[in-house]
């Protein structure tokens, strides 16, 4: 199906996050956003026939917004769990992540078995926070943006940092060469989806676009802009 009447043309809202990169961020010399997930939905939406803007905000403020209905669609590095599920719809899943752990380069920590007591970073409302709290006795500091940890960590205020795998090698790539490095396993793979209001229309046309952009090669151009060398 290509959704129904009521969708085509219409303007819907898309929640995201201020600053996940590289999925979305604000260009800093330009003033746009731009990254993988805003040309991702961007071209599922002039696919499946709708209209998007876009509204950016903390990862917490976006999953309590969404859970709150306040918005139809959500795209930020979002990984599906099955608790989220419970509240909200996925689109299939777009993009294979994980959770890994960041430490100084001189760091005596090996891996997460090492983390107990020790100070370490992660993002309000994330699944490494989730994971920290579940697994380890690490003292643990979640903040609404994640560049904070990242500060802290640099200026050795934290211990480590545990995050999704590609924000985590995108910042160490960009900031941290030399200074910060991953350590340990990929702790538990998660997939991203776009996240629907429970219910939405728009799942089944935008996964079919979705479906035609891998197809088509589409979401590989769009991949290599964001991840190729
Ligand atoms: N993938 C992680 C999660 O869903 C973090 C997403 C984010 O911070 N934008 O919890």
């Amino acid at each position: 199906s290509k959704g129904n009447g009521d969708t085509k043309g219409k303007t819907y809202t898309v929640a995201t996050d201020s600053n996940f990169k590289p999925f979305e961020y604000l260009n800093t010399k330009t003033g746009e956003l731009e990254g993988f997930d805003v040309d991702l939905i961007k071209e599922i939406a002039k696919r499946a026939g709708y209209e998007v803007e876009f509204e950016t905000m903390d990862f917490d403020g976006l999953l309590a917004g969404m859970q709150g209905g306040r918005y139809e669609i959500g795209i930020a590095g979002m990984s599906i769990t099955p608790e989220r599920e419970e509240t909200l719809d996925f689109s299939i899943p777009y993009y294979d992540s994980g959770i890994i752990l960041m430490v100084p380069t001189d760091s005596d920590i090996e891996s997460i078995d090492d983390v107990d007591g020790k100070k370490i970073g992660s993002r309000q409302g994330s699944t490494s926070e989730s994971f920290l709290g579940k697994n380890t006795e690490a003292q643990v500091e979640a903040y609404p943006e994640i560049v904070t940890a990242y500060m802290n960590l640099a200026n050795g205020k934290l211990d480590g940092v545990l995050y999704d795998v590609p924000n985590v090698q995108y910042y160490i790539a960009q900031e941290g060469k030399g200074k910060l490095k991953t350590t340990g396993e990929i702790l538990q793979g998660e997939s991203y989806g776009i996240a629907f209001k429970k219910g939405s229309e728009l799942v089944d046309p935008s996964n079919e676009a979705l479906e035609s952009m891998i197809k088509d090669g589409t979401y590989a151009e769009i991949y290599e802009k964001y991840f190729g060398e």
